[in-house]
């Protein structure tokens, strides 16, 4: 099956916005075996969406809109289609109630120009939204299939798996009826070197799909299994699950859609641990990242953002001499704080960060990039120390996933450090 996908809106005409949505779909349409034949963008006017809709429902089978679908004068999606192939709108009832519910809900002031968003070209199927007002619709015309979901990318991304896929499946009905899916989750390898490992899998004689997904700073590995029969789909999809572990191990954090963080959670509660955080280089993003599990006060006692020296050495007890003589980026700083910050705390574990992010502040012997983190437990303190190359936004993001990667490896008694 041939697929076309059109990313519609003025603000991908004008590069203000990067079309993620295109290749979410596309990746998910691959996914699916299925073939995406064109990909085009388009922005918010009648005749350009007329046009470009037209070319690709003549290579294709189905064609996936984006974007378009708000309140606003400048969202004009829906009117665009039903006005290219003559089809009168009609409100859903049920959806302007859904729609109003919402604004209810919220205490928002309701203004006419939301029931635009319960407009629907006649003949259209609702593709009901979670996770915002606008809901998508599907629609038949001359033997094709024409896909319309909102810009917004979570909301997309909900719609296209929740909703898109199954009705294309149904659709297009395959022999391989029978799909079992896996997610892996791994930190520490670029993608390239994920793809390079994995190369000499022979996922296919599997009847399985392998797809990248990097959602920085990790690699999500997307295993999507096809069989005649749900038991054999579910074996083959653990024969290449195996396959792809025993090549990448030590970088898997998840098997599953659990993060990193909860992960983390589910570990402390089981060995009944406490932690408190000393960051620097950091901010609070690795305490933020703790707290983004609920539940995460049974566990975390505490995040200092020490940044200055006097808030390490006030604070954390850090002997001004040790940052004088060590940097306050380095490896005896990290562990004093660690250390400090749980004595302070009086938790099982404390974890540290220091380092630069940039792009100011580096020097030959610790460039941009350069972090140590270290975690401290009643019998020993571990640091590691790491190096990357980000800008500043990147390099704290990869610094904290660093730091909680760590801890997660600790928890699951992966390291043997004596020191
Ligand atoms: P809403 O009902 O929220 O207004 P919409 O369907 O009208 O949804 P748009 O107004 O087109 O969506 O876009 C909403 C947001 O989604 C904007 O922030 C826009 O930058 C983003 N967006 C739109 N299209 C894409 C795309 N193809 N890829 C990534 N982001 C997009
Ligand atoms: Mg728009």
């Amino acid at each position: 099956m041939k697929i076309g996908i059109l990313t519609i809106g003025n603000e991908l005409m004008n590069g203000r916005t990067a079309d993620t949505n295109a290749s979410f779909i596309a990746r998910e349409i691959n996914l699916q075996s299925w073939q995406v034949e064109a990909i085009m963008s388009v922005g918010d006017d009648f005749a350009s969406i007329k046009n470009r809709l037209d070319y690709l429902m003549s290579l294709t089978d189905a064609v996936i809109c984006s974007g378009g679908l708000g309140p606003t004068a400048d969202d004009i999606t829906t009117a665009a289609i039903a006005q290219a192939f003559g089809l009168p709108l009609y409100t859903d009832e049920n959806v302007l109630t859904y729609i109003k519910d919402i604004f209810t809900k919220f205490n928002l002031r309701w203004v006419e120009n939301n029931a635009k968003q319960a407009m629907f070209p006649q003949g259209a199927e609702v593709i009901p939204n979670s996770r915002g007002t606008a809901p998508g619709f599907s629609l038949s015309v001359e033997g094709k299939l024409i896909f319309v979901i909102p810009g917004v990318p979570a909301e997309a991304k909900l719609m296209i798996t929740h909703g898109v896929i199954p009705a294309l499946r149904k659709q297009f009905p395959q022999n391989e009826q029978h799909a079992a899916k896996q997610t892996i989750k791994t930190f520490g390898l670029s993608e390239a070197a994920v793809d390079d490992r994995l190369k000499d899998i022979d996922f296919k004689s599997l009847g399985v799909n392998i797809g990248f997904y990097p959602v920085f700073p990790e690699n999500h590995i997307v295993l999507i299994s096809r069989s005649k029969t749900q038991d054999q789909a579910q074996i083959n999809l653990q024969k290449a699950q195996d396959k792809v572990s025993a090549r990448v191990q030590d970088y898997i954090f998840s098997y599953g859609e659990k993060t990193l963080e909860e992960v983390i959670a589910a570990l402390l509660t089981e060995k009944k641990l406490t932690i408190a955080v000393a960051e620097s280089c950091t901010g609070g993003l690795i305490t933020n990242r703790l707290t983004d599990v609920s539940g995460s006060s049974d566990y975390l006692e505490r995040g200092l953002v020490t940044y200055s020296n006097a808030a390490k050495i006030s604070m954390l007890g850090v002997p001004a001499d040790i940052i004088e003589k060590q940097g306050a980026v380095s490896e005896e700083t990290a562990r004093l704080m660690a250390e400090g910050v749980r004595k302070l705390a009086g938790t099982d574990l404390g974890i540290s960060s220091t380092g630069i992010a940039g792009p100011t502040g580096g020097s030959k012997e610790k460039p941009v990039g350069t972090v140590y983190i270290a975690l401290a437990d009643s019998k020993q303190t571990i640091c590691r120390h790491y190096a990357y190359r980000w800008d500043r936004k990147r390099n704290k993001d990869m610094f904290s996933e660093a730091a909680l990667f760590l801890l997660k490896n600790y928890l699951q008694g992966k390291i043997n450090d004596t020191r």
